[in-house]
């Protein structure tokens, strides 16, 4: 198959706001390459350069380009016109082009159909739900047939059960058209949900880049590992790196632990480990055959369900750990704590201010 070429290419930006004293620093080289036909997710906390950076690809930070760009976009606030039809609302790009009644009135029946609007377009803006509002500004974005579409935090104005439906609603959308589509958001479990690849944002920076499985099970920052959902982290030095990269061992004061070395690694490098809490099966015998064994006390099981969230001591330390809730699991009770090498994630541990700022 050939490789798909990239739609999108952001080499070294930067970008300062506000002058002298007041100048800061806002996007520091940030480096990307969104291939075409992907759902690419510019994820991170509040204020780490998201908006800024997808604003520089819509042209909005720099006026030249920007009306010639063939992009269309969704923003938080979804700016739909309440005096206006469904219809109205969606035509509205085309209106101002001037382009033939007929014209307008087939493309517009086309996009309502694309997102499941067809037979509303007489419906007033105000008398829609959350949810159809939210379509019709896909709609209208869609209309122009953009190459790019720009999505800004485009859920964040809906209900919690809304939000988790339309993004499977705008996954299968961005399947059917194939639109080249960056998702702004700082909500972890969204980007994992619908993203082909997550780049992960902080104080400017671009940390990395993965698709969700890899990021989340593999990270290479520890950042993207504690961003990405609970994790336990405990600090070390690395021992051993052997077998081509196979296997390392880390010294921690739990004990000598096994993990799959990630290129860069160097031995005898102070270093953090990763688990997260559902990679660490609970044994009320000791394994045989199993590696990164710790024995600790259950100090607090919570039933949740699909899962009971416990907090295990080993030593003065508590691990996080999320068992099936096939068996039961109560205070107190002792048992014997795994993880495979697989699950264990290693990263160098940053020393010191300047290289914490390196995350
Ligand atoms: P959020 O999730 O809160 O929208 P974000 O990651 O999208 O955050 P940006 O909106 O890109 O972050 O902002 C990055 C930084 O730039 C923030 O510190 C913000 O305060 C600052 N900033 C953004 N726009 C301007 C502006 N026009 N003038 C001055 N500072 C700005």
């Amino acid at each position: 198959m050939a490789e798909k070429r990239d739609m999108v290419q952001i080499d070294s930006l930067e970008k300062y706001f506000g002058e002298d004293k007041e100048r800061v620093h806002v996007l520091k080289g940030v480096t990307l390459n969104i291939p075409e036909g992907s759902l690419y997710t510019f994820l991170g906390p509040s204020g780490c350069g998201k908006t800024t950076t997808l604003r520089c690809v819509a042209g909005l930070e720099r006026p030249d380009p920007t009306n010639k760009r063939p992009i269309g976009m969704v923003f938080q606030s979804y700016a739909i016109w309440p005096h206006m039809t469904v219809a109205e609302n969606v035509a509205y790009p085309l209106t101002i082009q001037r382009r033939p009644k007929d014209e307008v009135k087939r493309r517009v029946g086309d996009v309502l159909k694309i997102v499941g609007l067809d037979g509303l377009e007489d419906r007033p803006a105000p008398k829609l739900s959350g949810g159809q509002q939210q379509r019709v500004a896909f709609a209208r974005a869609l209309i122009n047939e953009p190459k790019v579409m720009l999505l800004d935090e485009p859920l964040s104005n809906l209900d919690a059960k809304l939000r988790v439906q339309m993004r499977s609603e705008i996954k299968a959308l961005q399947r059917r058209t194939n639109i080249t589509t960056i998702f702004v958001t700082h909500d972890q479990a969204e980007a994992l949900a619908i993203s082909d690849q997550i780049a992960v944002m902080h104080g400017g920076v671009l940390l990395e880049v993965g698709a969700p499985h890899q990021l989340y099970s593999r990270p290479t920052r520890r950042f993207t590992a504690t961003f990405l959902g609970l994790t336990n982290l405990i600090d070390g030095k690395i021992v051993e790196l052997a077998g081509d990269g196979q296997q390392g061992k880390i010294q921690t004061k739990k004990g000598l632990l096994s993990f799959i070395p990630a290129p860069g690694l160097k031995k005898d490098q102070a270093a953090v480990i990763s688990i997260r809490p559902e990679n660490i099966p609970l044994h009320k015998v000791k394994p045989q055959g199993l590696e990164n064994i710790l024995e600790g006390t259950v100090k607090e099981a919570i039933f949740m369900g699909d899962a009971y969230q416990c907090k295990v001591a080993i030593g003065d330390d508590l691990l996080a750990v999320h068992t099936h809730p096939f068996n039961a699991v109560s205070p107190g009770e002792k048992f014997i704590c795994s993880s495979i090498r697989q699950a264990v994630t290693v990263f160098p541990r940053m020393i010191g201010k300047v290289l914490m700022n390196r995350y």
